[in-house]
């Protein structure tokens, strides 16, 4: 595998809206979604001194499980940190952390752990929480070159594009390539915390992607039952299961928010599956009317 390139782009209706999907979660059966094209950068390129990667976030985060299968795939050591793991979670191991340690990701419980103290040896490479870094540029061009050849292949005319943020790394490197507007909203903390994030990657406002604000506050990795039967509903019609943490949200916002005539819409699908499961259950267990 040296390709995880060209994922498909699909048309679905969904309460009377038609758009299509962009499926990342397809480019590859373990390497995919938006943390596949922010780490294309370290799977494609040489580093002939490194044999071992760094980084640090939650236990249960998308982006450690996709550094594991960086890893894995380069035969590099990955060395994970996190402030805590629960020891129920030590017990029983599920989801991301699961794969993760299955994977041969070292985990750290770590407190303390400041990226700033921490002395990388020449062998060492860091990258920061949630793939919030320059070198994703380098996969999110080939994303938006992807979209821009699926446009005029179909001769699109207008494009709006839409995708739920987190880090916002994807829809700022994605706006940045590409010249029709793209649309995101926060998933983690506001528009405010939101709109810093974007400032830290790029200084120049201009070339931001418009932040839409959602229908409320929702925090991050709370459970939300109506977001869970929004997402069984598109499940059921389109057959496509999207992230169980962005999704909801990202396509709650999407739908709601008033289209332009004479636009296409294509909203990006970003992989995140295998956190479902622990997602999944979390829900059942709240909600037990919910099978
Ligand atoms: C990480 C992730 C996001 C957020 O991506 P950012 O680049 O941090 O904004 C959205 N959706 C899914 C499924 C993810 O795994």
């Amino acid at each position: 595998m040296n390709s995880i390139t060209n994922s498909p782009v699909q048309q679905i209706t969904f309460q009377n809206q038609s758009f299509l999907i962009k499926r990342d979660d397809l480019l590859h059966k373990d390497f995919s979604g938006n943390k596949a094209r922010k780490f294309y950068y370290y799977f494609i390129n040489d580093f002939p001194n490194i044999d071992t990667v760094i980084s640090y976030g939650s236990n249960q985060s998308n982006a450690m499980y996709s550094l594991s299968i960086l890893a894995k795939l380069r035969g590099w050591k990955f060395l994970y940190y996190v402030d805590h793991i629960p020891s129920f979670l030590k017990e029983h191991p599920q989801g991301n952390y699961k794969y993760a340690i299955a994977n041969g990701m070292q985990i750290i419980e770590d407190k303390e752990f400041n990226k700033e103290n921490l002395q990388l040896k020449n062998n060492e490479l860091f990258i920061s929480e949630g793939g919030a870094v320059k070198e994703a540029q380098f996969g999110l061009k080939i994303l938006a070159n992807e979209i821009k050849e699926y446009q005029e292949q179909h001769n699109i005319k207008n494009l709006k594009i839409f995708l739920p943020s987190g880090t916002g790394t994807t829809a700022l490197f994605l706006q940045k390539f590409l010249d029709c507007e793209v649309l995101t909203c926060p998933c983690v903390g506001d528009s405010e915390y939101l709109k810093k994030q974007f400032l830290k990657l790029e200084q120049k406002e201009k070339i931001h992607p418009t932040i839409i604000q959602t229908d409320k506050k929702y925090h991050f990795g709370k459970l939300y039952k109506e977001n869970y039967i929004l997402w069984e509903k598109l499940k059921e019609k389109t057959t496509i299961e999207f992230d169980l943490l962005y999704d909801p949200v990202g396509l709650k916002t999407f739908l709601s928010l008033p289209k332009e005539k004479n636009f296409t819409y294509l909203y990006i699908h970003q992989g995140g599956l295998k956190g479902n499961e622990t997602m999944i259950e979390r829900y059942l267990y709240k909600y037990k009317d919910l099978v």
